[in-house]
């Protein structure tokens, strides 16, 4: 059995990697690869292999580093099944058209700048019309409910406890070859506990070969109280100073998890009564696909939702919040000027609705830009993040006078302990494990950890493209 690891080598966007067993090639993942424009255009426009020669996709969640590519499989040729959870796929409804939307006006941008040096204009990765044709290929499995997709190949899905849908992968095969039973785990993106709205992951009882995240391999996150606590804190002051916060976050997962966490402290009397405009029209339509499955809830939400009795709460809906989606409605934002909280998309500040918000405001002094999720490189997050003097938005320099928070408790992601804790609870260790979604020095320093706490477990950093037998 072969595995190249086509994405999310020694970095964390574009997973994708390739198992070839028993003649058959079994793709895990047709993530986007996100950063800097010029190089992702290619690297995501260009398959690293034949799409038509994949038999089967399995997608570990909807996350666009995850399932972005999706269209451009099927649009180049791909013609199996992409099996995914049932919230997964429908998460995917929503996301793949909004990034086919996302490639058409990248391009359209991209075209006017042809045009002025005289150059050919380029096409879309894959336009909304691309996304919508992909939808037909999937299908969808429960957790828990291992079946057989090919001869020698069982797939099971269990929660990965990440995002709503979100599943690590078991695959236990029968490798013709060399005669052996493998199974081979894959962890998709591991969650933590506590996390609002979805359950823990669950443990894996135990792998032969392991490929597995290592975005936070180095880091430990605060509990999840202590930041809701912070959280209320820095609310409560902006709110003081008369600003606005800004929250950039990943229109699907992160949004609802506020949403739900500012609700219980309105509910509370935690934070002042202060709007909150959730301003994502994206966002608003995976809030349906949310309450569309309470099957992935955890027991937290569930009596939270039952505090109202026959007339049952909606954890995604209170008085003080208001869901904008005309850009009309978008636009009137820009004219507030009294304290409220605003969460767009995106997460990385890269696209979409916070651009504009962060252009209007990062130079007022009162307002303040409160980071929820993570921040590759490369990325205007990550600058502000790193507190930068003056940035770049649409093209023009804007002094960053804003207050910068960070709070990581909110994050999806497993920590160092948690990844470690993880693959400790399995009974049988993995015998290979192959480190992926992290960037290169997070990945190395998790791995060298590995090495030193379980001492029988080979663990590598596979390099982009590399391929593996195991
Ligand atoms: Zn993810
Ligand atoms: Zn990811």
């Amino acid at each position: 059995m072969k595995i190249t690891f086509h994405g999310a080598a020694r970095t964390v966007t574009g997973s994708k990697h390739l198992i070839e067993v028993n003649d058959k090639r079994i793709l895990l993942d047709c993530g986007m690869v996100q950063g800097k424009r010029v190089e992702s255009r290619e690297a995501n426009l260009k398959l690293p292999f034949d799409a038509r020669s994949i038999d089967v996709m399995i997608l570990s969640h909807a996350h666009i580093d995850h399932s972005g590519n999706v269209p451009n499989l099927v649009k180049s040729g791909f013609r199996g099944d992409i099996i995914s959870t049932y919230a997964t796929r429908d998460l995917c409804a929503s996301m793949l058209l909004d990034s086919g939307s996302i490639q058409e006006r990248d391009v359209e941008y991209v075209n006017k700048r042809h045009l002025k040096r005289g150059e050919p204009p380029v096409e879309p990765i894959y336009t909304q019309a691309d996304a919508a044709k992909s939808l037909e290929y999937f299908i969808t499995q429960g957790y828990d409910r291992p079946r057989q997709i090919m001869p020698g190949v069982t797939l099971t899905f269990k929660d990965a406890g990440h995002m709503l849908g979100s599943a690590f992968v078991i695959l236990d095969i029968e490798d013709r070859e060399t005669g052996r039973d493998v199974r081979l785990v894959f962890s998709g993106d591991l969650g933590r506990a506590g996390i609002p709205i979805i359950r823990d992951p669950e443990l894996c009882d135990s792998a032969d070969v392991l490929i597995m995240e290592s975005t936070y391999g180095d880091k430990l996150h605060p509990p999840y109280a202590d930041d809701t606590k912070r959280m209320e804190q820095i609310i409560t002051q902006t709110y003081k100073r008369g600003g606005v916060v800004l929250i950039p976050a990943f229109a699907v997962g992160r949004t609802q998890q506020l949403v739900y966490t500012l609700h219980q402290l309105a509910i509370n009397n935690d934070i002042p009564d202060i709007p909150v405009y959730v301003d994502s029209p994206l966002a608003i339509d995976v809030t349906s696909a949310f309450r569309l499955h309470p099957e992935c809830y955890d027991d937290e939400i569930r009596a939270f939702m039952e505090t109202g009795g026959r007339g049952r709460i909606d954890p995604f809906g209170f008085d003080m919040l208001t869901y904008t989606r005309a850009s009309s409605e978008s636009k009137k934002l820009n004219f507030l000027r009294e304290p409220a909280i605003i969460i767009a998309a995106s997460g990385m500040m890269e696209a979409g609705r916070i651009l504009h918000h962060l252009k209007n405001r990062i130079e007022d002094p009162r307002t303040t830009v409160l980071v929820v999720g993570f921040q590759a490189e490369n990325t205007l997050g990550r600058r502000i993040v790193e507190r930068a003097k003056t940035v770049s938005i649409f093209g023009e320099q804007y002094d960053n006078n804003a207050n910068v928070e960070v709070i990581e408790g909110f994050s999806g992601h497993a920590d160092r302990d948690d990844l470690l804790h993880w693959v400790e609870a399995m009974h049988k260790k993995p015998r290979q494990t192959y480190l992926v979604h992290g960037e290169e020095p997070v990945a190395l320093a998790l791995a060298q950890t590995m090495r030193e706490r379980f001492e029988m477990m080979t663990v590598e950093v596979p390099a982009l493209h590399s391929s593996v037998e195991v």
